[in-house]
C-alpha cells in the first residue's frame, strides 16, 4: 500500500505511475461518460476494457433498472460485450484490464476472477459507495490479497473524489436505489 499527494491510491503490487496515470485519465473520461448515461435512466456505474496497447475493448454501464435485470452491472455487461467480441469465454490470453467507477461489488469480483482479465483499476472504494447510496456491495474479505494471489492486479480509489460527487448527485437528484427487501 502506497500514496501520493493527490490520492490514496491502494495496490495489491508495487505502484507503477505510468500505468496510474493512464489509468487516472480514463477513469475520469469514464466519470464524464457517466454523466450522460445516468441522465438516460442508467445506474451510477460505467466499465470499459483495454487491451495491453491501449485499445479499447468493450465499454458497458449499469441498466439494472432500465433493462430489468439485477445481474446487469457495468462488469458484468463489458465483459459479456467483451467476450462476445472476441468470441471466447476466456480472456486470458488477450492481457486485458478493466477500468471501473467504482469498486466491484461481490457479484462482479467472481466475474471477473472467471473471464481471465488480467487486472483491475477502480475509483470510488465500496465502504464509501455503500455510505453515499445505500448500495450493499456485498462481503468481500481480503479480495486484494486473494486476487493476487490469482496473478490479477489490483489498483483502487483512482479519482475517488470526483467519483464520490457523481454518486451523491444521483442520490440527491433522486435516482433508484434497487435492492431486495431483507
Ligand atoms: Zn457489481
Amino acid at each position: 500500500m502506497k500514496t501520493n499527494n493527490k490520492i490514496s491510491v491502494i495496490a495489491n503490487e508495487k505502484i507503477d505511475n505510468r500505468k496510474l496515470i493512464r489509468a487516472s485519465k480514463i477513469i475520469l473520461d469514464l466519470q464524464q461518460e457517466l454523466k450522460k448515461y445516468i441522465n438516460k435512466g442508467h445506474g451510477p456505474f460505467l466499465a470499459a476494457i483495454y487491451d495491453s496497447k491501449g485499445n479499447l475493448v468493450a465499454k458497458a454501464t449499469n441498466n439494472v433498472v432500465n433493462k430489468s435485470c439485477s445481474n446487469n452491472h457495468a462488469e458484468m455487461n463489458v465483459i459479456k460485450l467483451a467476450e462476445q467480441k472476441l468470441g471466447t469465454y476466456d480472456l486470458s490470453s488477450y492481457n486485458l484490464s478493466i477500468y471501473v467507477t467504482s469498486e466491484p461489488c461481490m457479484m462482479c469480483l467472481g466475474g471477473i476472477m472467471w473471464s481471465g482479465i488480467k487486472a483491475i483499476y477502480y475509483g470510488v472504494p465500496s465502504n464509501r459507495v455503500t455510505k453515499i447510496t445505500g448500495f450493499d456491495e456485498g462481503f468481500k474479505q481480503n479480495w486484494h490479497k486473494e486476487f493476487k494471489k490469482r496473478g490479477i492486479t489490483v489498483y483502487g480509489q483512482i479519482e475517488q473524489d470526483a467519483g464520490e460527487k457523481i454518486l451523491k448527485d444521483y442520490v440527491a437528484q433522486g435516482h433508484t436505489i434497487y435492492k431486495p427487501k431483507r
